[in-house]
């Protein structure tokens, strides 16, 4: 029997990995409400998320990545990979999350995501932040929103940083019927570390290179449909889009909602995009979770949903102890949320 078999049996495994969050969405829930309810992805875009996003100061930023980097750590999730957008306030934007998550004790890989729906000068600004942030040795990727909000011109340029600091891209593609020709615009650009998020509306053999990252319970929440990601050739990986980082629960719903649609789909396969996330950020491979239950087993856990972490140790060290996070106090962190949320919800009505 191998370690990480005898791991699993014993109810622990390797840290779990987020393969794409958006850490400056934690502050969201309980947002006041848009002019109208929104009737299809675009209005959920220009609606909740554009109108938001504008509104976030470095502050804010701050604090979500606090909040959402603590319960993934509650979760048992130790590595985030994550996707920010923030026009008013790119500058500095990636260090404050890495800064952020470090003081709690998760991994982070970001990037900002650059689009020119705000303008030219709002992709050479996000562009430039990206290339700050990596210069200087911070872990991240160079984000690009979608190409859909993106000139050519924009889209490789990103390609091009991405290129010379030897680091992926990071895209949403495809989300959305709006993105259908993400496939024309990204063939030529695409390579093997990139990580394009979603694909739902891909055709089977779009000929993109790259790590496809699955985020069904927010493809569910935007109603764009299901990505069927078992028909790409390309590597699979979880993510959440933004919704919390309990990544065993995101795993129940992948399985859930293939099962929806072949009811012969096997939790084996939503388990294989889980681990997934270990080849993109392997060191949360040398970190453990002790969980609540015993054996940690895809037929298992699919059909009980109250898994809880215990203890989580990175480098040696318990950054959760007992259920309770040790590097930062919980319920601070959650009333400073809390205060930073109010002042984002009244910059925004
Ligand atoms: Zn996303």
């Amino acid at each position: 029997m191998s370690d990480l078999t005898a791991a699993l049996e014993e109810g622990s495994t390797p840290g779990l990995v987020c393969a794409h969050h958006h850490l400056y969405s934690a502050l969201a829930r309980g947002m006041p409400p848009p002019p109208h309810i929104p009737a299809d992805f675009r209005d959920v875009l220009e609606m909740v998320w554009w109108r938001l996003d504008r509104a976030l100061d470095l502050e804010m930023i701050e604090w979500s990545a606090k909040l959402a980097a603590l319960e993934a750590l509650e979760a048992g999730c130790t590595a985030i990979i994550d996707h920010h957008e923030s026009p008013n306030a790119i500058d500095g934007s990636l260090t404050v999350i890495a800064d952020a998550c470090a003081e709690v004790g998760v991994r982070v890989n970001t990037c900002y995501g650059i689009t020119d729906r705000n303008g030219p000068d709002g992709a050479r600004r996000g562009l430039a932040e990206n290339d700050r942030f990596l210069a200087a040795g911070g872990r991240g990727m160079v984000g690009i929103h979608a190409a859909f909000t993106c000139s050519d011109d924009s889209l490789a340029a990103a390609a091009e940083l991405a290129e010379n600091h030897g680091v992926g891209v990071h895209v949403h593609v495809a989300e959305g019927v709006d993105d259908a020709e993400a496939v024309s615009r990204l063939e030529e650009l695409s390579r093997d570390n990139w990580l394009l998020v979603h694909g739902v509306h891909l055709p089977d053999d779009h000929g993109l290179r790259g790590t496809i990252v699955h985020n069904p319970r927010s493809n569910m929440n935007n109603a764009v449909g299901y990505a069927r990601p078992s028909r790409f050739s390309n590597r699979v990986a979880l993510g959440t889009d933004g919704i919390g980082a309990d990544m065993l629960e995101e795993f129940r719903v992948a399985f859930v909602a293939a099962r929806a649609v072949d009811v012969t789909a096997s939790p084996d396969t939503a388990w294989s995009w889980l681990k997934q996330g270990w080849d993109l950020f392997p060191e949360a491979r040398g970190d453990r979770v002790t969980w609540s239950y015993k054996p940690i087993d895809p037929w298992h856990l699919a059909y009980t949903p109250t898994v809880r972490a215990i203890d989580v140790e990175t480098d040696g060290d318990y950054v959760v102890r007992g259920g309770v996070a040790t590097r930062v106090d919980a319920d601070e962190v959650r009333a400073k949320a809390r205060e930073q949320a109010e002042r984002l919800f009244a910059a925004l009505r």
